[in-house]
């Protein structure tokens, strides 16, 4: 069983914190006598369950590291090279027996047709599941849609899992499920217009959503401009962004083919005039910082991190920022009650 509370993910939460040698020690504030205390940023990471026997062996060390940063929850990706909901729940199950760590299960409307969908929610709740990050899914080559008997958008799921809790609401002792979104700062590419993000927004916080999580994007300018239209549109869900760790051209290619976009030709010029792998390495990772600096600045209320199960990148990147930003990330997280 996990210890996620029926709204943990954004809450503020007390517990012992171990600190992995280096990693997070050095994230204090200098702060003037009688100056207020910084408000804290929400901390997640994104992870994506093993896909092979050697990831599988690697995957421990990922959750300790994890661990170690305290974070306020684990977002668990749900894909069809992982095994949909089977390979989500089964890594959570590893994430609760061997740490302290929050799980927040993806569940995805292209993962199973709607009645196995409650079934798989209930089976996060037995498991004590108490977040979901609720999406449509990738659609499988060529399709347009989900198939048949699937919910066909992420508004229906939300919709779905507000209903699961009704129906299970003594087992939660009266609590809520947190539930998250998904958000496109630069656009979701089959959106006619980019108002329709905003709709969409607006119609998955009406049907029960908590919170929304960004697709990457590479401006900060994008999510104050999104904020901004979100609030005339009434949407006041906390819009957190997805933050992907440059690494070098190959991966920037890649997840920006993948998400539809096209990569900021600033970042391909700094990347291409790297002499070495290394060096690209350097340069991506501080162009990184640099982003999650400007994202504090505009006012974001947390930090997703895509990990991509890689603890190195993760913890050289969050080394990186500036001893006010880490500051931040770990006022929330005391050590007594
Ligand atoms: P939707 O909200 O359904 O939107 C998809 C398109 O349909 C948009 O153009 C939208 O405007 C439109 N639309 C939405 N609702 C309606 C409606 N009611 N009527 C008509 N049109 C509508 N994919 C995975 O497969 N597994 C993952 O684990 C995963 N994790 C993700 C995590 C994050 C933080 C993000 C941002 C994305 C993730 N994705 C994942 C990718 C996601 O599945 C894709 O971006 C997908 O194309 C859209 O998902 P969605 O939930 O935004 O879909």
């Amino acid at each position: 069983m996990t210890t996620l509370s029926a709204s943990a993910p954004l809450d503020t939460h007390t517990s012992g914190r171990t600190t992995l040698a280096g990693t997070w020690a050095t994230g204090t504030s200098e702060r003037e006598p009688g100056q207020q205390p910084e408000s804290p940023l929400a901390l997640s990471f994104e992870v994506m369950p093993p896909r092979s026997a050697e990831q599988q062996e690697r995957s421990g060390e990922l959750l300790d590291l994890l661990a170690s940063y305290d974070p306020d929850y684990v977002a668990v990706t749900s894909a069809v090279r992982t095994g949909w909901s089977a390979g989500t729940a089964a890594f959570i199950s590893q994430l609760s027996a061997t740490t302290r760590l929050r799980p927040l299960a993806h569940l995805a409307c292209t993962a199973a047709p709607r009645d196995e969908l409650v079934t798989w929610i209930e089976r996060y709740i037995d498991s004590g599941v108490r977040g979901f990050l609720a999406i449509r899914g990738d659609l499988a080559p060529g399709a347009t849609a989900p198939p048949s008997g699937h919910l066909a958008h992420a508004d229906a799921l939300v919709t779905l899992l507000r209903s699961v809790e009704r129906n299970q609401v003594a087992r939660l002792c009266a609590g809520r499920f947190a539930i998250g979104v998904a958000a496109y700062p630069s656009g979701h590419p089959e959106s006619k217009r980019p108002e329709e993000d905003i709709d969409v927004l607006a119609a998955k916080q009406r049907n029960g959503a908590d919170f929304a999580i960004t697709q990457l994007f590479f401006n900060p300018a994008q999510i104050t401009t999104m904020s901004r239209r979100a609030d005339l549109a009434g949407v006041t869900l906390p819009i957190i962004p997805g933050i992907m760790p440059i690494t070098g051209s190959a991966r920037l290619t890649r997840m920006c083919h993948l998400s539809g976009l096209t990569p900021p030709a600033y970042i391909a010029q700094a990347l291409a005039a790297a002499g070495s792998p290394a060096e690209e390495y350097e340069i991506g990772l501080s162009l990184t910082a640099d982003f999650v600096e400007a994202l504090v600045e505009v006012g974001v209320p947390g930090l997703h991190f895509y990990t991509f199960n890689d603890p190195t990148t993760i913890t050289e990147l969050l080394a990186r920022l500036s001893p006010q930003t880490r500051a931040r990330l770990t006022n929330n997280r005391k050590d007594t009650p």
